[in-house]
């Protein structure tokens, strides 16, 4: 099985208020793409890594490649407006690879580990698409598109809580998206999705994550991830 694991670096981290895109705050010494990217090339089952940036910043992450010495980068694609356009640029260009096992992960994910990365890449040896996801603590409201009133409450034991990495063969991700770019009303905000409701006959399959791989999304966030990095993993 030919894997690499594809970096999304390429949001502007609007949402926490900071003037630096969260990829590149600092955390524990490091930035949090180096922590994300240096997770999959530690792994032994992931055969190349590339990173998708926005183009200011393709220098920027040139120059980590080197001072980390990660043989294992294989390029630094630019990425594009949406989270989607940005996966879209690793999936071509993996054209010609269509059996390749792509895992996509955010970058903003810093404390993604080793186990999760070996459970996903074993679930790909039974699935052709596969997330990393934790059952919800909390209950789930669906409301209305203003946010005033509550339409719905699912049963809370079905509902989980997606992460990164999550994982596909590149022919199944760029057939998804090929059907995807001809629906007018297409929007995603992950890659399973865009399965799902693209592909429906693809069975996505489901590894467990953990609640320490929280997404940087918040200012605060970063307080929280320093806390669980100075604690490791019981
Ligand atoms: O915006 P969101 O929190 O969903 O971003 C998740 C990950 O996707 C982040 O690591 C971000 O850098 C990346 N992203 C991207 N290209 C975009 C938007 C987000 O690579 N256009």
């Amino acid at each position: 099985m030919e894997t690499v694991a594809v970096i999304l670096a390429a949001g502007s981290g609007s949402r926490t208020g900071l003037s630096t895109p969260k990829q590149f705050l600092p955390l524990g010494g490091k930035t949090v793409l180096e922590h994300s990217v240096q997770t999959f090339c530690n792994h032994t089952g992931i055969d190349q890594v590339v990173i998708v940036t926005a183009t200011e910043f393709i220098d920027r992450v040139q120059s980590l490649v080197r001072t980390n010495n990660w043989s294992k980068v294989t390029a630094i694609l630019p990425g594009g407006k949406e989270r989607f356009d940005s996966s879209l640029s690793a999936v071509h260009h993996f054209r010609e690879k269509p059996d390749l096992v792509m895992l996509f992960h955010d970058a903003a994910r810093p404390l993604v580990t080793e186990q999760i990365i070996t459970d996903t890449l074993k679930a790909m040896e039974s699935y052709d698409a596969v997330d990393v996801a934790i059952p919800t603590v909390d209950t789930i409201v669906q409301c209305d598109a203003a946010g005033t009133v509550m339409e719905s409450i699912q049963e809370r034991r079905l509902l989980w809580r997606m992460q990164t990495p999550q994982a596909f063969r590149q022919k199944t991700i760029q057939e998804a998206y090929r059907i995807a770019l001809q629906d007018p009303g297409f929007t995603a905000t992950d890659d399973c999705g865009t399965v799902l409701r693209y592909l429906p006959g693809v069975k996505v399959g489901i590894v467990r994550g953990s609640e320490r791989n929280i997404k940087l999304t918040w200012a605060d966030d970063l307080s929280l991830l320093e806390f669980l990095l100075s604690r490791p993993e019981q």
